[in-house]
């Protein structure tokens, strides 16, 4: 029999701990953020923590809060924290800031369910809000809409699968096509398959030097498909490409959707950000002719996972396609304020909003778009000093924070160049200094710095270079 007594008063002492257990996880938080540049730059567990990990076994009779706590700090937390750090170049990821990390404890805290407009009508109120604002920096109208999601991937497969529900009638399913760019994240062919398009509806479009979808060989292929009595419904431009940060040409391809009434979706998960400064918002001009978009919070705006959204011109359109309306959920339908679960794919879900209305405030939009402007910056300062130093091949223009270079000396022959870069990135990780990856652009292996991590200053910049230039004059004579 249970002791009801007992194991309440077993309860309440237990609740005592968690709370403790709460604070003293916040202050070790704290100390490492602060001592973020003595750690390496990226993520790194040793083989002993692996073992570890892989042996703890769990727990039946539970065990002091403050051991599970140090086995994670230690092996878990400690090894990954790295991609905060100033000079982690690697991917595209965000510094996140400590309003997010309220933002989201407090969420978590109180367990809010954002689903439904009743169940935390304020939370609500607020992703509504900011889902506005972010729509009218793309030049969308009032009668645009959203919702937040887990990440640009679930943005691009909500805003796909509504231009299928808008555009095509079932009987065309089987005849639909979808087009982008061979420069578009995996995502946006994940999604495609996700939405049981086979590969023969699926157009990879050839990007031009500046690795943006070429309009011209869009339209063609729209053509050569009309022509084939199949059904052209979609095009997924980028805006800002994981490789290069390029933005396709989106008011070429917004005529195009005008022209053979598609819908155009933008992946803006990693350029999304740019809205958000003055100087830069008109490269993303045309993004107004889409008919949905992402925007990541978690790539460029210092959210921490998972935190973007998916915002579409015309809302009904969403609601068209996602809302079912079941009957269980009769009393909770709300008129006035539409249901998250009415816009997209999830039904319960957390507020992935307050952590970014904690930040947008608290910081001000001012300072975020400084985050954007300075990224910007600090490529461009990558790019003088890389010409500064000779033998360096810039691979694509700066754009959106990001540069891509490689190492090209003249004496060596440069069949070795992709081995060459390889190894300097090796090496560069192996310093414990930076971060820097490679990636393959028009088949040549290069080296890809992404600056827009918001604690990286133009020194950290500056110094990797020195440092990146310093390994490949040493290495260079093995490649002789
Ligand atoms: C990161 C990224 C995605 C995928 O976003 P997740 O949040 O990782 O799901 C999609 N598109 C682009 C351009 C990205 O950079």
């Amino acid at each position: 029999m249970l002791d009801r007594k007992a194991f309440e008063e077993e309860m309440r002492e237990a609740r005592q701990q968690e709370l403790w257990g709460a604070e003293y996880c916040l202050n070790r938080y704290t100390e490492e953020i602060e001592s973020l540049r003595e750690i390496a730059p990226y993520a790194k567990i040793s083989e002993e923590a692996i073992r570890y990990l892989e042996e703890i076994p769990i727990s039946t009779e539970g065990k002091p809060f403050r051991q599970v706590l140090e086995e994670l700090q230690d092996y878990v937390f400690s090894a990954a924290v790295g991609l905060s750090h100033p000079r982690c170049f690697a991917f595209v990821t965000s510094a996140v800031s400590p309003y997010s990390v309220a933002g989201a404890i407090m969420s978590d805290m109180y367990n809010l369910h954002a689903g439904g407009y009743q169940l935390s009508p304020g939370a609500n109120i607020i992703e509504e809000k900011l889902i506005r604002w972010m729509g009218s920096l793309a030049g969308y109208p009032g009668s645009s809409g959203g919702l937040f999601t887990s990440g640009g991937s679930m943005s691009n497969l909500t805003g796909m699968i509504a231009a299928r529900a808008n555009v095509l009638t079932e009987e065309e399913y089987q005849i639909a096509v979808a087009y982008t760019s061979d420069q578009a994240h995996s995502s946006v062919r994940k999604g495609m398959k996700l939405m049981g398009l086979r590969q023969d509806q699926i157009r990879i479009i050839p990007s031009d030097e500046d690795f943006r979808m070429d309009p011209a060989l869009l339209e063609k292929a729209i053509c050569e498909d009309l022509k084939a009595g199949r059904k052209p419904f979609l095009i997924v431009a980028s805006m800002g490409t994981t490789n290069t940060g390029s933005i396709d040409p989106l008011p070429e391809i917004g005529r195009i959707r005008e022209k053979y009434g598609m819908w155009l979706h933008v992946d803006g998960a990693f350029g999304g950000s740019i809205l958000l400064s003055e100087i830069y918002r008109n490269l993303a001009k045309g993004l107004e002719l889409s008919d949905s978009f992402s925007w990541d919070l978690h790539k460029w705006a210092l959210q921490c996972y998972s935190c973007s959204v998916c915002i579409a011109r015309d809302k009904k359109q969403l609601v068209r396609t996602y809302a079912e309306h079941p009957e269980y959920l009769g009393d909770i339908i709300d008129s006035e304020h539409i249901d998250g679960w009415d816009l997209g794919i999830e039904m319960s879900r957390p507020t992935r909003a307050i952590r970014f209305w904690f930040t947008v405030q608290a910081m001000g939009t001012d300072k975020l778009a400084d985050v954007i402007d300075y990224a910007f910056y600090n490529s461009h300062v990558a790019e003088r000093q890389l010409k500064s130093f000779g033998d360096w091949e810039i691979c694509a223009k700066p754009m959106c924070g990001t540069l891509n270079f490689r190492y090209a000396p003249k004496d060596v022959d440069s069949a070795k160049y992709d081995a060459l870069n390889s190894e300097i990135s090796r090496q560069i990780i192996e310093s414990d200094f930076a971060y820097v990856v490679t990636t393959v652009l028009k088949g040549k292996r290069v080296l890809r710095m992404c600056m827009i991590n918001g604690n990286t200053t133009t020194d950290d910049v500056t110094d990797t270079l020195d440092k990146l230039n310093e390994t490949a004059r040493k290495l260079k004579a093995s490649f002789m």
